[in-house]
Formats: C-alpha cells, sequence, structure tokens
C-alpha cells in the first residue's frame, strides 16, 4: 500500500534536494506535486487543501528557506503533518474495569469485521484476558461459521445463538460471559455492501442492548473517496469510538485510510495487514507516516 504515493512524494523530495537554496516558486511548485500525489492516493479532497496548506505555511517561514538545508526541513515537516493527520499520538484500546468488557465491531460487508474480531480476540488471549466471539451476523449464512472455524484456530470461544435474532444473541454472549468467566465480548456484527437503513438500525438496537464499552468500525483501507461518506454515516447513527483500519497489506492507493482520522475525528487504533491472526498491529501514526515517505 502507498507505493506509488512514496515513489511520488520521494520524487519531490529529490527534485527539492537538487536545488540547494530554495525559492517561493520551488515551494508552490512541490506543494502542487503533493497535492496530486495524495488527490491521485484518494485522499479526500478537503483534506488535501487542508494538509497542503498547512504545509505549505510551515515551509516558507525564512526558518526554513534560509536555513542550510531547506529541502530536509521541508521533508521534516511533510513527515510531521503525516504524523498529525493520522493522530499524532498513539491511541490504545483502553478497557474498562466491568466485566465482561464488550467490544462491538461495526462497517460495511466485506470490510473485514469478522476476521478483526478474530485477530482482536487473539491480541486480547495474548494479553491474558479470556475473549467470547458472538456471532451476531446472521444475514451471510457463513459468517457464523466463519467465525466459529477461526475461533477454533485460536482457541477462543464463539457465541453462536442460531437462529436467534442478533440482539438476542449478543445478550446472550454477555450471559455467557458472565456465566463462564470470560471477561471480553467481541461482538461481530452484520454488515451490508452499502449502508442501508436496517444495518444501521441494528447496529443501533445491539448497542442499544449490550451497551458496549468500546464500539469499532472497521474499515477497508481500499474504499477509495467513498470512505468519508461510509465513516461519516456510522458516525452519526452508530458512533463508535475508534477506527480498525483493515486490508492495509493490499496494494491500493490507500488515500481513504488517510482521511479517516480526519473526517471523523476518531483515532485509528489498529491496522490489519494480512489474514493471520497475529496480522493486526496497534497504530502508530509516526510509523505509518514514515512508511509512507519510504
Ligand atoms: P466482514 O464481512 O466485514 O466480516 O469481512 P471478512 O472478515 O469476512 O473479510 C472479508 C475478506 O477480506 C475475507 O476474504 C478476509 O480474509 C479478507 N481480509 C480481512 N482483513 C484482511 C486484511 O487485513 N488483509 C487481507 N489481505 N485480507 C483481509
Amino acid at each position: 500500500m502507498f507505493n506509488s504515493l512514496s515513489d511520488r512524494l520521494n520524487d519531490t523530495f529529490d527534485r527539492l534536494r537538487g536545488k540547494g537554496k530554495l525559492t517561493e516558486a520551488d515551494i508552490t511548485s512541490a506543494m502542487r506535486d503533493i497535492r496530486m500525489a495524495l488527490l491521485e492516493a484518494d485522499v479526500n479532497f478537503k483534506v488535501v487543501k487542508d494538509f497542503v496548506a498547512k504545509t505549505k505555511e510551515r515551509c516558507l517561514t525564512a526558518e526554513v528557506m534560509d536555513s542550510l538545508t531547506p529541502a530536509q526541513n521541508v521533508v521534516k515537516i511533510v513527515l510531521d503533518e503525516l504524523v498529525e493527520l493520522l493522530g499524532s499520538t498513539e491511541s490504545k484500546l483502553v478497557l474498562s474495569s466491568r466485566i465482561p468488557n464488550v467490544i462491538m465491531l461495526v462497517g460495511l460487508q466485506g470490510s473485514g469485521k469478522t476476521t478483526a474480531a478474530v485477530k482482536l480476540a487473539y491480541l486480547l488471549k495474548k494479553q491474558g484476558k479470556s475473549p467470547l466471539l458472538a456471532a451476531c451476523d446472521v444475514y451471510r449464512p457463513a459468517a457464523a461459521d466463519q467465525l466459529a472455524t477461526l475461533g477454533g484456530e485460536i482457541g477462543v470461544p464463539v457465541f453462536r445463538g442460531d437462529g436467534a435474532h442478533p440482539i438476542e444473541i449478543a445478550q446472550g454472549a454477555v450471559r455467557e460471559a458472565v456465566d463462564k468467566m470470560r471477561d471480553v465480548v467481541i461482538v461481530d456484527t452484520a454488515g451490508r455492501l452499502q449502508i442501508d437503513e436496517q444495518m444501521m438500525q441494528e447496529a443501533v438496537d445491539i448497542k442499544r442492548a449490550v451497551k458496549p464499552d468500546q464500539v469499532l468500525m472497521v474499515v477497508d483501507a481500499m474504499t477509495g473517496q467513498d470512505i468519508v461518506n461510509v465513516v461519516s454515516t456510522f458516525a452519526e447513527r452508530t458512533d463508535f469510538d475508534g477506527v480498525i483500519i483493515s486490508k492495509l497489506d493490499g496494494d491500493a492507493r490507500g488515500g481513504g485510510a488517510l482521511s479517516v482520522r480526519a473526517v471523523t475525528g476518531k483515532p485509528i487504533k489498529f491496522v490489519s495487514m494480512g489474514e493471520k491472526p497475529d496480522s493486526l498491529e496497534v497504530f502508530s501514526p509516526d510509523r505509518m507516516a514514515k512508511r509512507i515517505l519510504g
């Protein structure tokens, strides 16, 4: 992911480095290149506009322009602004003192919710927790089976409540967790390929019924420009506390993932980098920004 964005940005930086002393026109031209590179990577238009305006303003100071290595300072400013765009600091998942903690995952179908639920369970298990997965996606016939299989692979039980309504399954899972001394319930909810009212209402109803400590939205890094619409609608309807970006190992342009924090104001908590259970990483804005700059 971000390969072509990285290449474009590095070409811009190389051109600047080749010049020695920089003029305002050099900065303007570099900012135009950066704007194009971000737009072509599918970063949201407004996010790009703000990013470039802030970066340009910081670059055009005497401190940068009159310095001995102006190009290096520009690179540093772009890096800083990328870190800022991505949320500046790590935002770890904090569990409350309530037992069981309930973490609910929302998102579109295919976004990677079920996979993320399993990875999160695996991560928590490694931290000494005893999670329980709740299979509330009753519409995609294979979803509960998929969860049961993956849960089995990592040794985490799955509450299925076959035939029951998703709200009852979520509530049943919480009761089961109390009975069986499981301290975290991870609720995998249903998604649709596109936002639809019934899906949204169901997520709202499950949330009301089990009062999750955390709602995490799973967002596919390959979503592109439509990501803004998707995350804004979820933010409005179900609200959420943080984001898991999935499929960051893919080769799409990835700019949607860069827009999420700025558009929702919610922290990115994890990134998912593959299909294996151990491929969920705590998100680090710094690491991601450095990865983008190559
Ligand atoms: P859900 O409908 O939101 O529950 O989505 P799934 O968890 O079933 O994921 C949809 C597809 O994306 C599956 O084929 C997953 O194996 C795949 N997937 C999920 N997360 C990742 C990831 O981080 N990287 C890759 N490469 N594939 C993923």
